[in-house]
């Protein structure tokens, strides 16, 4: 057995690979061992997705869905009030502020400070090259996925220098910078339904797919709290998925399979209701 990602032997690996992190809440989406070698998951938990979930957006995402890490810890957000302040979340659903700064404690005290403000994206940093890379290391991964674990289909995978590019971009960088694209398509707080998932309203922490597209063109898409993000295994020039967009009525390629129905849009937003009348 060979990694998908550094083509050495794996056959002693141990660790299980999260396409995408624990600390986004995922538990189901994962590689046996070995298909990520320990060293490259290493690589990929330190080098890409700490930073990234360092970054203020994920931060916050987080926090606001209470999404602890491995460590079973929410991240703190920042907030201001007069001077900086931090807010906690306990996982039993409790808040706090916390103010280090005694003048500032002591002004919120007497009422003379009585609003806080907290800094807020409503999507990830652009032009995000630790996201970017992400993305291509759950692109690789996801297409590990859709072979059901078939040996004979990954070790295909290893061996294809057309996928070495994206490959070796997820794992070492090389390449410059791999364009993807990046859209809101709801909020993360809308609910959906589609009784085929559940009768409830239900919300969607993430999805992902690996799709083919006009022209025999494969695309990575990955649906996180309402953002949707795509990328080209061919290459870092996203233009060809921008054309699609353009002749498809911006419709969103995960809706291509699925009739769920979105009970709340963003307004601003260029999401196409495609099912909004169905029931
Ligand atoms: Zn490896």
């Amino acid at each position: 057995m060979h990694c998908i990602f550094c083509k050495q032997k794996s056959d002693q690996s141990k660790s299980v690979e999260h396409v995408i992190p624990e600390s986004l809440g995922n538990k189901t989406i994962i590689l046996s061992p070995g298909i990520v070698c320990d060293e490259c998951n290493n690589y990929f938990a330190v080098k890409v997705e700490k930073p990234l979930l360092e970054q203020l957006y994920f931060q916050h995402v987080r926090f606001n869905n209470f999404i602890p890490s491995k460590k079973k810890k929410i991240p703190k957000i920042k907030g201001v009030m007069g001077g900086e302040v931090k807010l906690e979340r306990k996982l039993d659903g409790s808040s706090h502020i916390i103010i280090e700064d005694e003048q500032i404690a002591e002004k919120i005290s007497k009422g003379i400070i009585n609003s806080m403000i907290v800094i807020k994206l409503d999507q990830p940093e652009s032009e995000n090259r630790m996201l970017s890379r992400f993305l291509a290391k759950a692109a690789l991964e996801t297409l590990c996925l859709q072979t059901g674990g078939d040996s004979s289909l990954i070790s295909e995978i290893v061996n294809s220098t057309e996928l070495d590019p994206i490959r070796n971009y997820a794992r070492y960088g090389i390449g410059g910078f791999w364009n993807y694209h990046q859209r809101k398509l709801y909020d993360e707080s809308d609910r959906f339904v589609n009784p085929i998932h559940a009768k409830e309203p239900y919300e969607i922490l993430h999805e992902l797919d690996c799709i083919w597209l006009a022209k025999e063109k494969l695309y990575f898409v990955l649906m996180l709290m309402g953002i949707e993000y795509v990328i080209d295994f061919d290459g870092p020039d996203i233009s060809s998925y921008i054309s699609w967009l353009e002749k498809n009525d911006n419709m969103a390629p995960m809706e291509l399979f699925d009739d769920r129905k979105v009970i709340k849009g963003d307004p601003n937003n260029n999401w196409k209701m495609r099912y909004d009348n169905l029931d």
